[in-house]
C-alpha cells in the first residue's frame, strides 16, 4: 500500500495548511522520506477552534443513543479498514504489521465500549433536607471543547482512548496528533467523519507541538486538556493549564518494576514480562523496565530472558514473521546508546544485545543488562526502548522499596505463587496499574493511568467518562 500525505481536518473538511507548510514523514525501517504532513499555523488553529465550538453546540444536544450509533459505525469502519491502516502505521512508526493491525482492531472495541457507556451517564435526584417539594438534581454535562495532545508510540490507541470518551459524553475535540506518525490517527478521524459525525466535532491538526499547545491551552474556547507523553512536557502543559484553570488529564511516562519472587513460575515470568518488554520495541509507557529478581532465581531468570531476546526476529515490520521493528525515531537510538554506555561504565553486564543493528533504519538489538547498579541511568530514567535491566533482591520489602523509589508510578508487574506476597504487593506497590502473574492487559473498561509523576486522571472505565463531564447542581422549587 502506498503511504499517503496527511492533511489537516477542520470543520469537516480535509485541507492543507493555510500557508501550505508541510513536514516530512520518515519510515524508521529505512530512514527514507515517505510522505508529508500539513503544518498548521495560527490561522488554521483559529478556524479549528471556531469549528469545534460550533460542533460542540450541535453534538451536546444529540441524544447519547444517537451518538452511540455514529460511534459504532466508526468502530466498524476501523475494523473493516484495519489491514490498510496497519500498513500505513507500520510504515510511519515501525511496529510489526501484526501489532499495527491489533492496534487498529482494538480501537473498535474501545469505541464500542465508550459508545455504550455514554448511554449510562446519569445524574441523581437528591431528597432535600429542607423541603420535600424541592427537586434537587445533580446534572452531568459535557465539559465542552477538548484539546488532546497525543504521541507517536501508539498513534491510534493514544487518540482513541481520549476521543471515544469525549465523544460519548458530548464533547468536541481538537487533536494535535504526532507529526512523526500522522496517517494512522488521520485514518481514525476519517472513520468518524465517514460514519456521519457532524462537522466541527472533531478537528485534527499537526505542526509545532509547543506552538499549538501554547495557543490552544489558554484559549477560552478550550475547556479541557488531555496529554499523553513524557513527564517533563506533561508538567509544562499542566502548569500552563493551571494558569488558565483548565481541567487536565495527564498520562505520562513510567518505569515499571517487575518483581520476580523466589516462588515465581519463571517460565511464565519470562513469557509474560519478556513478551511485554519487547512489544513495540519497548516504546510503551507501561513496558516492564526494572526487573527485580530474587537472588535465588536471578541467574535462571536472566538466562531465560536472554534466550527469549535472542530468539526475536528483528526487521522491517512489513516483513512477515518480524517480531520487533525499528525504533520509531533516531532520538531513541541515541538514547539506547547512552543508556548502554552509562550502564557499562557503572559496572553492569551486557548479557545480550547492546548495539545498533546495521546502519540503515533505527534498529537496536533486544538488550538485556544484568547486575545493573541502582545509580545507572537505565534504573532511573524511562528507557523507552528494547532494554531490560535486571537486579537482584533478597527480601520482598527491599523489592517493594525499590519499586517505589522513583517518582514514576504508572505500571508494575509481579510474579509469585504466594497469596501473602500478592496481597502485600497489591497494597504496597505505588502504581496506577499492577499485573500479577500476567502480562499487561489494559482494556476500555478498566482504569488506565498513573500516580505521582506518571500523571493523573484515567483513560479507561467510568473514571474516563468523568474526566469529560461537568457536575452541576440544579434545584427546582415546586411553587
Ligand atoms: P518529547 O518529550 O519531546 O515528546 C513527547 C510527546 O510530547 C511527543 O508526542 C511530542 O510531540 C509532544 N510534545 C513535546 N513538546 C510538546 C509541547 N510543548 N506541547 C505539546 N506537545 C508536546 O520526547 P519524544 O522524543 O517525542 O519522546 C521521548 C519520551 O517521551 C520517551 O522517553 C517517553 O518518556 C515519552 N513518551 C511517553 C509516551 C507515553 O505513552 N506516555 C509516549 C511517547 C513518548
Amino acid at each position: 500500500m502506498t503511504y499517503p500525505n496527511t492533511q489537516l481536518f477542520i470543520d469537516g473538511q480535509w485541507q492543507d495548511a493555510a500557508d501550505g507548510r508541510t513536514l516530512a514523514v520518515f519510515n524508521p525501517a529505512t530512514g527514507r522520506e515517505i510522505g508529508r504532513v500539513a503544518h498548521a499555523g495560527i490561522a488554521d488553529l483559529d478556524r479549528a477552534l471556531a469549528a469545534a465550538q460550533k460542533g460542540f453546540e450541535k453534538w451536546r444536544d444529540v441524544p447519547a443513543a444517537e451518538r452511540a450509533k455514529i460511534m459504532r459505525k466508526a468502530a466498524a469502519l476501523m475494523r473493516e479498514r484495519a489491514g490498510d491502516i496497519a500498513a500505513m502505521l507500520t510504515q510511519e512508526q515501525g511496529k510489526p504489521l501484526v501489532e499495527a493491525r491489533g492496534e487498529a482492531m482494538a480501537s473498535g472495541d474501545i469505541i464500542d465500549w465508550f459508545a455504550d457507556e455514554g448511554q449510562r451517564v446519569y445524574g441523581r435526584i437528591v431528597p432535600s433536607r429542607y423541603n420535600i417539594s424541592h427537586r434537587q438534581m445533580v446534572l452531568k454535562d459535557p465539559v465542552g471543547v477538548v484539546a488532546a495532545f497525543t504521541p507517536w508510540n501508539f498513534p491510534i490507541n493514544q487518540v482513541v482512548r481520549k476521543m471515544a470518551a469525549a465523544l460519548a459524553t458530548g464533547c468536541a475535540m481538537i487533536v494535535k496528533a504526532p507529526e512523526e506518525t500522522p496517517a494512522a490517527p488521520a485514518a481514525l478521524i476519517r472513520a468518524f467523519a465517514d460514519a456521519g459525525l457532524p462537522a466541527g466535532v472533531l478537528g485534527l491538526v499537526y505542526g509545532s507541538p509547543a506552538e499549538i499547545s501554547n495557543y490552544l491551552i489558554p484559549h477560552p474556547v478550550v475547556r479541557k486538556i488531555t496529554f499523553t507523553g513524557s513527564t517533563p512536557v506533561g508538567k509544562q502543559l499542566a502548569a500552563l493549564a493551571g494558569q488558565h484553570m483548565k481541567r487536565v488529564t495527564m498520562e505520562l511516562g513510567g518505569h515499571a518494576p517487575v518483581i520476580v519472587c523466589e516462588d515465581a513460575d519463571i517460565a511464565l515470568a519470562v513469557k509474560a514480562a519478556g513478551g511485554a518488554k519487547f512489544r513495540n520495541a519497548g516504546q510503551v509507557c507501561i513496558a516492564p523496565t526494572r526487573f527485580l529478581v530474587h537472588e535465588s532465581v536471578k541467574a535462571e531468570f536472566a538466562q531465560a530472558l536472554v534466550k527469549h531476546a535472542a530468539s526475536l526476529k528483528v526487521g522491517d515490520g512489513l516483513t512477515e514473521g518480524i517480531q520487533m521493528g525499528p525504533l520509531a525515531n533516531p532520538r531513541r537510538l541515541t538514547a539506547m546508546a547512552e543508556f548502554t554506555q552509562d550502564a557499562i561504565k557503572q559496572g553492569a553486564q551486557v548479557a545480550h544485545g547492546g548495539a545498533r543493528i546495521g546502519d540503515e533504519g533505527n534498529f537496536w538489538q533486544p538488550t538485556v543488562l544484568t547486575d545493573v547498579p541502582l545509580g545507572a541511568k537505565v534504573f532511573n530514567d524511562e528507557p523507552f526502548g528494547p532494554m531490560a535491566a535486571i537486579r537482584g533482591f533478597n527480601t520482598l520489602d527491599e523489592a517493594i522499596a525499590e519499586s517505589n523509589r522513583l517518582a514514576y508510578g504508572l505500571a508494575g508487574y509481579a510474579f509469585t505463587r504466594s497469596l501473602k506476597n500478592a496481597d502485600l504487593l497489591a497494597r504496597r506497590v505505588e502504581v496506577g496499574m499492577l499485573w500479577l502473574n500476567m502480562p499487561a492487559m489494559p482494556s476500555a473498561e478498566m482504569p488506565f493511568g498513573g500516580l505521582k509523576d506518571s500523571g493523573y486522571g484515567s483513560e479507561g472505565g467510568p473514571e474516563a467518562m468523568e474526566a469529560y463531564l461537568n457536575t452541576r447542581a440544579v434545584t427546582i422549587a415546586n411553587v
